[in-house]
Protein backbone atom coordinates (compact mmCIF):
# COMPACT_ATOMS: atom_id res chain seq x y z
CA UNK A 1 0.00 0.00 0.00
CA UNK A 2 1.49 3.49 -0.95
CA UNK A 3 -0.37 6.38 0.04
CA UNK A 4 1.25 10.02 -0.52
CA UNK A 5 1.55 12.43 3.03
CA UNK A 6 2.45 16.01 1.85
CA UNK A 7 4.94 16.07 -0.28
CA UNK A 8 6.61 12.36 0.86
CA UNK A 9 5.46 9.05 -0.82
CA UNK A 10 5.42 6.59 2.06
CA UNK A 11 5.54 3.06 2.23
CA UNK A 12 4.64 0.46 4.53
CA UNK A 13 8.35 -0.15 5.47
CA UNK A 14 8.45 3.31 5.98
CA UNK A 15 5.30 4.03 8.39
CA UNK A 16 7.20 1.19 10.52
CA UNK A 17 10.02 3.14 10.92
CA UNK A 18 8.76 6.34 11.22
CA UNK A 19 6.99 5.01 14.49
CA UNK A 20 9.99 2.92 15.41
CA UNK A 21 13.08 5.05 13.98
CA UNK A 22 15.51 2.61 16.07
CA UNK A 23 14.62 -0.03 13.57
CA UNK A 24 16.36 1.45 10.70
CA UNK A 25 18.81 -1.13 10.49
CA UNK A 26 16.88 -4.06 10.61
CA UNK A 27 14.66 -5.60 8.22
CA UNK A 28 11.20 -5.03 8.97
CA UNK A 29 8.40 -7.91 7.96
CA UNK A 30 4.91 -8.52 9.50
CA UNK A 31 3.34 -6.26 11.54
CA UNK A 32 0.32 -7.55 13.33
CA UNK A 33 -2.36 -5.35 15.23
CA UNK A 34 -3.84 -7.58 18.05
CA UNK A 35 -5.81 -7.22 21.27
CA UNK A 36 -2.57 -7.41 23.07
CA UNK A 37 -0.77 -4.17 21.02
CA UNK A 38 1.10 -4.56 17.99
CA UNK A 39 3.49 -7.16 17.19
CA UNK A 40 6.45 -6.21 14.64
CA UNK A 41 8.52 -9.23 13.24
CA UNK A 42 11.84 -8.32 12.22
CA UNK A 43 15.29 -9.17 10.89
CA UNK A 44 18.80 -8.53 11.63
CA UNK A 45 20.93 -7.80 8.28
CA UNK A 46 23.64 -6.76 9.37
CA UNK A 47 26.74 -8.67 6.31
CA UNK A 48 28.92 -9.39 9.77
CA UNK A 49 29.13 -9.73 13.27
CA UNK A 50 31.85 -8.90 15.87
CA UNK A 51 32.87 -11.80 18.42
CA UNK A 52 32.16 -9.76 22.03
CA UNK A 53 35.22 -11.04 23.01
CA UNK A 54 38.25 -10.54 20.56
CA UNK A 55 36.07 -7.96 18.25
CA UNK A 56 37.34 -10.16 15.07
CA UNK A 57 34.44 -9.55 12.58
CA UNK A 58 32.60 -13.11 11.32
CA UNK A 59 30.87 -14.29 8.45
CA UNK A 60 29.96 -17.81 8.79
CA UNK A 61 26.61 -18.11 10.55
CA UNK A 62 25.75 -20.73 12.87
CA UNK A 63 22.15 -20.73 13.09
CA UNK A 64 19.21 -18.38 14.04
CA UNK A 65 16.94 -17.72 16.44
CA UNK A 66 14.17 -15.43 18.12
CA UNK A 67 14.62 -12.62 20.39
CA UNK A 68 11.79 -11.65 22.24
CA UNK A 69 11.51 -7.56 23.15
CA UNK A 70 8.84 -5.00 24.36
CA UNK A 71 9.27 -1.75 22.90
CA UNK A 72 7.78 1.70 23.73
CA UNK A 73 3.74 1.67 23.49
CA UNK A 74 2.26 3.61 20.50
CA UNK A 75 -0.67 5.23 20.82
CA UNK A 76 -1.10 3.68 24.23
CA UNK A 77 -0.85 0.56 22.99
CA UNK A 78 1.83 -2.14 23.97
CA UNK A 79 4.08 -3.42 20.84
CA UNK A 80 6.36 -6.07 21.09
CA UNK A 81 9.18 -6.59 18.54
CA UNK A 82 10.02 -10.53 17.57
CA UNK A 83 13.67 -10.40 16.01
CA UNK A 84 15.51 -13.32 14.46
CA UNK A 85 19.16 -12.58 14.90
CA UNK A 86 21.50 -14.88 14.14
CA UNK A 87 24.75 -16.81 15.74
CA UNK A 88 27.93 -16.89 14.00
CA UNK A 89 30.97 -18.94 14.22
CA UNK A 90 34.60 -16.98 15.46
CA UNK A 91 37.25 -17.88 13.61
CA UNK A 92 40.05 -16.53 15.47
CA UNK A 93 41.91 -19.65 17.00
CA UNK A 94 43.28 -17.56 19.58
CA UNK A 95 39.56 -16.67 21.06
CA UNK A 96 38.04 -18.97 23.62
CA UNK A 97 34.70 -18.32 21.98
CA UNK A 98 33.63 -20.28 19.60
CA UNK A 99 29.98 -19.09 18.80
CA UNK A 100 28.27 -16.01 19.28
CA UNK A 101 25.62 -13.88 19.22
CA UNK A 102 25.04 -10.71 17.21
CA UNK A 103 24.38 -7.52 18.82
CA UNK A 104 21.19 -5.43 18.40
CA UNK A 105 22.41 -1.98 18.22
CA UNK A 106 18.45 -1.06 19.96
CA UNK A 107 18.48 -3.09 22.64
CA UNK A 108 21.73 -4.66 25.00
CA UNK A 109 22.79 -8.31 25.11
CA UNK A 110 20.08 -10.41 27.46
CA UNK A 111 17.97 -7.35 27.52
CA UNK A 112 13.74 -8.63 27.08
CA UNK A 113 13.33 -4.53 26.45
CA UNK A 114 14.54 -2.36 23.79
CA UNK A 115 16.72 0.34 24.88
CA UNK A 116 14.55 2.66 23.98
CA UNK A 117 11.86 1.62 25.95
CA UNK A 118 14.12 1.17 29.02
CA UNK A 119 14.86 5.16 28.71
CA UNK A 120 11.35 5.64 28.85
CA UNK A 121 10.70 3.41 31.91
CA UNK A 122 13.78 5.12 33.71
CA UNK A 123 12.40 8.13 33.30
CA UNK A 124 9.06 7.37 34.41
CA UNK A 125 10.93 5.66 37.39
CA UNK A 126 12.96 8.59 38.24
CA UNK A 127 10.29 11.11 38.44
CA UNK A 128 7.86 9.04 40.05
CA UNK A 129 9.08 5.89 41.89
CA UNK A 130 7.64 2.38 41.71
CA UNK A 131 3.43 2.37 42.22
CA UNK A 132 3.02 6.02 41.10
CA UNK A 133 4.98 5.10 38.18
CA UNK A 134 3.40 1.72 37.63
CA UNK A 135 -0.11 3.49 37.80
CA UNK A 136 1.45 6.21 34.84
CA UNK A 137 3.19 2.95 32.93
CA UNK A 138 -0.19 1.06 32.43
CA UNK A 139 -1.96 4.22 31.39
CA UNK A 140 1.21 4.88 28.44
CA UNK A 141 0.75 1.18 27.36
CA UNK A 142 3.56 0.13 28.94
CA UNK A 143 2.44 -1.68 31.89
CA UNK A 144 4.95 -2.95 34.62
CA UNK A 145 4.91 -3.68 38.09
CA UNK A 146 6.63 -1.64 41.08
CA UNK A 147 9.61 -4.07 41.06
CA UNK A 148 10.25 -3.80 37.60
CA UNK A 149 10.67 -0.23 37.87
CA UNK A 150 12.79 0.01 40.76
CA UNK A 151 15.10 -2.78 39.37
CA UNK A 152 15.27 -0.40 35.92
CA UNK A 153 16.22 2.20 38.53
CA UNK A 154 19.28 0.29 39.76
CA UNK A 155 20.62 -0.40 37.14
CA UNK A 156 20.69 3.07 35.92
CA UNK A 157 24.85 3.40 35.56
CA UNK A 158 26.33 5.35 38.35
CA UNK A 159 27.74 8.62 36.97
CA UNK A 160 31.55 9.16 36.90
CA UNK A 161 32.74 10.26 40.03
CA UNK A 162 35.37 13.05 40.51
CA UNK A 163 37.06 13.92 43.65
CA UNK A 164 35.59 17.28 44.53
CA UNK A 165 37.16 20.54 45.43
CA UNK A 166 34.52 22.17 47.88
CA UNK A 167 31.93 20.26 50.02
CA UNK A 168 29.17 21.59 51.88
CA UNK A 169 29.09 19.27 55.22
CA UNK A 170 25.97 18.96 57.32
CA UNK A 171 25.14 16.77 60.38
CA UNK A 172 21.38 15.73 61.30
CA UNK A 173 19.74 12.75 63.03
CA UNK A 174 18.57 9.64 62.12
CA UNK A 175 17.33 9.13 65.75
CA UNK A 176 17.51 12.50 67.63
CA UNK A 177 19.79 11.47 70.45
CA UNK A 178 20.97 8.13 69.83
CA UNK A 179 22.27 8.10 66.20
CA UNK A 180 23.73 10.70 64.13
CA UNK A 181 24.92 11.21 60.72
CA UNK A 182 27.07 13.51 58.79
CA UNK A 183 26.12 14.54 55.04
CA UNK A 184 28.55 15.79 52.46
CA UNK A 185 26.83 17.50 49.58
CA UNK A 186 28.39 18.69 46.45
CA UNK A 187 27.20 22.68 45.70
CA UNK A 188 25.83 23.41 42.30
CA UNK A 189 28.27 25.50 41.84
CA UNK A 190 31.86 24.72 42.97
CA UNK A 191 33.13 27.97 42.23
CA UNK A 192 30.79 30.20 43.17
CA UNK A 193 29.77 28.29 47.04
CA UNK A 194 26.90 29.54 49.16
CA UNK A 195 27.32 29.83 52.65
CA UNK A 196 30.63 31.18 54.56
CA UNK A 197 33.63 28.98 54.23
CA UNK A 198 35.22 27.48 57.39
CA UNK A 199 37.99 25.35 57.93
CA UNK A 200 38.32 22.30 56.79
CA UNK A 201 37.13 19.48 59.28
CA UNK A 202 39.59 16.16 59.73
CA UNK A 203 39.84 13.76 56.76
CA UNK A 204 36.90 10.62 57.28
CA UNK A 205 37.64 7.62 56.71
CA UNK A 206 35.88 7.65 53.30
CA UNK A 207 37.22 10.95 52.01
CA UNK A 208 40.78 11.02 50.37
CA UNK A 209 43.17 11.67 52.72
CA UNK A 210 45.70 13.81 50.61
CA UNK A 211 43.58 16.06 49.13
CA UNK A 212 43.42 19.45 50.67
CA UNK A 213 39.94 19.87 50.47
CA UNK A 214 37.71 23.21 51.89
CA UNK A 215 34.38 22.98 53.90
CA UNK A 216 31.39 25.03 53.32
CA UNK A 217 28.89 25.41 55.98
ZN1 LIG B 1 36.21 -14.29 19.34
Amino acid sequence: MIERCGSYCLSDVDYVHAFFPHLARVEIGRVQLGDDGLLVHASAVGAVANCPKCQVASLRVHSRYVRRLSDTAVAARPSRLMVTVRKFFCDNPSCGRKVFCEALEFADRHAWRTRLANDGLASVALALGGRAGARLSRVLGIGCSPATLLRVIRRIPEPAVTTPRVLGVDDFALRRGYVYATVLARPCHPDRPRGVAVPARPPRRHLPADQDMEGVA
